[in-house]
């Protein structure tokens, strides 16, 4: 037995079976490459769904999280510590709000926002008491606790976790007049992933995301948008909402917060909403605890000097233009994305996601595939181009294209 092959065997005998990883081991990872226990490396063009956009081992990051460590790590909320303020400052400045209240995990931060919305509902806009409705899109991925999986569509996600949370309306993604319909007077709030990302980095049409800000604002229904993937930096703007000059009323925020180091999350919206909330009512041990704030101020550091954004722009629109090159050569059926990030439906006949995946591996390119034909690409925002285009390379040699 190899070291990989051992090591996949105890995974597999002492750990749930609640994924199935392709089957490397990684041992060491720097920038956009991964090394494994055998010492084979690896371009990751994943970046842990977009928790790696500033690569593995970033400098910066790293030295943030190591000053910290030697000073304070976790105080709780029950007492201050002396990054929290400028954290909170900082990140709502980036987000051009005013309030930030931290959690760890993306559906952490989706629940606070939920919540959120309910509490603004009833303490705010008037809804009677239990009454609350959010409006959700149809192929979403919000996370994985008891009440997102309620609100999804993904059968697999769903089945058998029951009973779900009520007070959730699935109508089609992309679809206004489906979203005009379904908001009423007792909604408050729609809840979107401005581009899709499990669902295939699905891009909404031109004026959709415009045309919900519109009908939200109108309505009195705060817009809350899920950047936990499509934000900081991975399309070529902060927010993929940026793209359409549309201000949602919530951000949710997690993945690249952390850096890739810890878990950072949170919830960024203007007083008049995360106002809503008095002592005791919501709240997280480890939410905003001092390493957390360390290497989340670091993160908007970065994206505060435009480098990360101007960077996905740039090698986004290099990665389009080649793999719309493949569309319509017989292995790939479409191409959709922004910036660093695609989503590439694969010909059935050219085999699986997953078998491309594996095939890819073989040529140590690590990508990931989602809903059966479709791969993702999304490397980390510090790729070089010659890597990109060496990862570009593997992949027609996979396609035979
Ligand atoms: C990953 C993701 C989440 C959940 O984040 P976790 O940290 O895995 O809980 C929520 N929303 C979107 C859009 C995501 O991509």
């Amino acid at each position: 037995m190899t070291s990989t092959e051992r090591s996949i065997a105890a995974a597999e005998a002492h750990s749930a079976h609640n994924y199935h990883p392709l089957p490397v081991v990684v041992a060491y990872a720097e920038g956009a490459w991964m090394t494994d226990v055998e010492g084979r490396r690896y371009l990751d063009m994943l970046a842990g769904y977009s928790a790696l956009n500033f690569g593995h081992g970033n400098r910066r990051l790293i030295n943030a999280a190591k000053a910290q460590l030697d000073r304070v790590t976790l105080t709780s909320r029950a007492f201050h510590h002396d990054r929290f303020a400028e954290f909170c400052t900082e990140l709502a400045a980036l987000c051009g709000k005013e309030m930030v209240l931290p959690m760890n995990t993306g559906a952490e931060a989706v629940e606070t926002a939920v919540k959120t919305a309910r509490k603004w509902g009833y303490r705010v806009k008037g809804v009677p008491d239990g009454q609350a409705k959010i409006v959700v899109a149809g192929n979403n991925f919000h996370g994985r606790t008891t009440t997102i999986i309620s609100f999804s569509t993904d059968e697999e996600a769903r089945a058998d976790f029951g009973p779900y949370t009520p007070g959730f309306e699935i109508v089609p993604y992309g679809d206004l007049a489906a979203m005009e319909e379904a908001v009423d007077d007792n909604t408050v709030a729609v809840l979107l992933e401005p581009i899709q990302g499990e669902a295939g980095v699905l891009v909404p049409p031109a004026g959709y995301l415009p045309g919900v800000r519109r009908l939200t604002a109108e309505r009195g229904v705060l817009f809350i948008a899920d950047e936990i993937q499509s934000g900081l930096g991975r399309t070529g703007r902060t927010f993929a909402c940026d793209h359409e000059d549309v201000v949602p009323d919530v951000y949710v925020l997690g993945k690249a917060l952390g850096g890739g180091v810890v878990p950072v999350s949170a919830v960024v919206a203007n007083r008049d909403v995360l106002g809503v909330y008095r002592p005791g009512e919501h709240g997280s041990t480890f939410g905003g605890n001092p390493l957390a704030c360390a290497v989340a101020l670091e993160v908007v550091a970065m994206l505060n000097s435009g480098e990360f954004q101007q960077r996905a722009t740039e090698l986004g629109e290099h990665l389009h233009q080649e793999l719309n090159l493949l569309v319509g050569g017989g292995a790939v059926e479409a191409v959709r994305g922004r910036g660093l990030w695609a989503g590439v439906d694969i010909a059935p006949s050219h085999g699986t996601g997953r078998q491309i995946s594996e095939r890819l591996m073989e040529r140590r390119v690590l990508v990931k595939d989602t809903h059966g034909s479709t791969i993702r690409i999304a490397p980390p925002l510090v790729i070089s181009k010659e890597d990109l285009d060496w990862g570009l390379d593997q992949l027609r040699a996979v396609l035979g294209s």
